[in-house]
């Protein structure tokens, strides 16, 4: 190999990489009035396949869509999408807590664990809309947790236990994260599946280690041009712990808006590729978009 061409492979990003956490599509209107009747899934197919292309000749092979039951999630668009542009999008089973319950289904207050966590199972084994979902998608704010979003973490843990699937939690804080820890370790769900969504609200690197070092991965989304040294101050702080090992990294980028006009503003897949991965040493662009998420979700080539 020529110095030059070698020198230009070290510098691209690794081929048949996985983004852990975007978006094609979200609906904020909250469960009451989430519909598909909302959006043109025609117009959301052309406004989102220019993204995934673009993202495609990055090297980007398979993406995790984190929308969420009640939120827009819409296997059969994610299909057509995925056909289209040749990059896999893998769907969730789950429910999301956050933003205080707007986004949950009646029976998601009534029923227990055990009832919710048999309705995710029954999505992962007979697939939604004719797709299997891949992982466990739920959220939280902020600890303490109450005792409703107690329950849908337990429900989570239990499907989580029962099928294998990891569990990624949007969370709103460490206090939550590490509360979350617990009900797992409860629910005796082994920890390794758990993936703490928005590890970057919480400022404290220490407690970033501690739910890494008791098996959790930590995953630092919403990586943009105006947070990428913050970003990077994170994943550093991570490696400095020897902890390269339990880190994600995602951009959270994306979408159509429902209810928006023309979708609004949909923040497209490559700055990671363009402009983050060439900030980080050698070799770790490798782990974090490939090596950890094959073993936190199974997402191999
Ligand atoms: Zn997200």
């Amino acid at each position: 190999m020529r110095r030059r061409d070698f020198l230009a492979s070290l510098l691209a990003p690794p081929p048949a990489s996985t983004l852990v956490h975007e978006h094609v599509l979200v609906d904020f209107i909250g469960a009451n009035q989430v519909s598909r009747s909302r959006y043109d899934p025609e117009e959301v197919f052309r406004l989102a396949l220019p993204h995934l292309q673009a993202v495609a000749r990055l090297g980007c092979r398979r993406m995790l869509e984190c929308t969420p039951n009640f939120l827009g999630r819409d296997p059969g668009l994610l299909r057509r999408l995925a056909e289209a542009s040749g990059v896999e999008l893998w769907t969730n089973t789950g429910l999301y807590a956050a933003r205080e319950f707007i986004f949950l289904p009646v029976y998601a207050k009534t029923e227990s664990a055990t009832k919710l966590a048999r309705r995710f199972i029954r999505e992962h084994q007979r697939g939604v809309e004719g797709t299997k979902p891949r992982f466990i998608k739920i959220g939280v704010d902020r600890g303490p947790l109450p005792p409703l979003s107690r329950k849908l973490v337990e429900a989570a843990a239990i499907t989580s236990r029962e099928t294998g699937l990891p569990l990624a939690s949007h969370t709103g804080d460490g206090v939550a994260a590490l509360e979350q820890l617990e009900i797992l370790s409860k629910a005796k769900c082994p920890l390794t599946r758990f993936v703490w969504v928005h590890a970057q609200n919480e400022r404290d690197p220490e407690v970033h280690a501690k739910a890494a070092r008791a098996g959790a991965w930590v995953e630092f989304d919403g990586i943009g041009p105006r947070s990428a040294e913050y970003h990077l101050r994170c994943v550093k702080a991570m490696a400095e712990r020897d902890l390269l090992g339990r880190t994600l990294i995602s951009q959270d980028s994306g979408w159509y808006h429902v209810g928006e006009p023309n979708g609004g503003n949909f923040r497209g897949y490559t700055y990671l590729y363009t402009d983050f991965l060439p900030m980080l040493p050698e070799g770790w662009a490798q782990r974090l978009l490939v090596d950890n998420p094959a073993l936190a979700f199974g997402a191999t080539a």
